[in-house]
């Protein structure tokens, strides 16, 4: 049996679309830039036209990238700590300015994916 609104509806693969978001490009041609500034995306895409400013990603990028980031820096402390003897003043600067670094490194990538999520599911403004 076949989908009612396959003839209608053109496909959005999810895993296209979110590496298209992942690199800052629109999810849907993949060639047009997602975002106006760092975390500002752009309203429309300028290759294709498709609308980026009806998604609702909200805080979500910030909850993936905060869960992210306790999943990688915690382990890297707890081995880094077995492994060497830095001092607690030393660990006090290093670790908050790792996860500063690693917050800011992953934030846009992620929000393009969050982006490119929505716009292939059709959720948010993307129906
Ligand atoms: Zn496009």
């Amino acid at each position: 049996m076949t989908d009612p609104l396959s003839d209608t509806v053109p496909d959005r693969p999810a895993m296209d679309a979110i590496k298209h978001g992942l690199r800052g490009r629109c999810p849907a041609c993949g060639q047009g830039r997602l975002f106006a500034r760092f975390l500002k995306p752009v309203s429309s895409c300028r290759q294709c036209g498709t609308r980026i400013d009806l998604h609702q990603a909200d805080d979500f990028p910030a909850y993936i990238v905060i869960l992210l980031l306790g999943h990688i820096l915690v382990p890297l402390m707890i081995e880094v700590n077995a492994a060497l003897a830095i001092p607690l003043g030393w660990q006090a600067v290093l670790w908050p300015l790792l996860a500063v670094i690693l917050a800011t490194a992953m934030i846009q990538p992620v929000k393009g994916a969050v982006i490119a999520f929505q716009w292939s599911r059709r959720l948010a403004g993307f129906r």
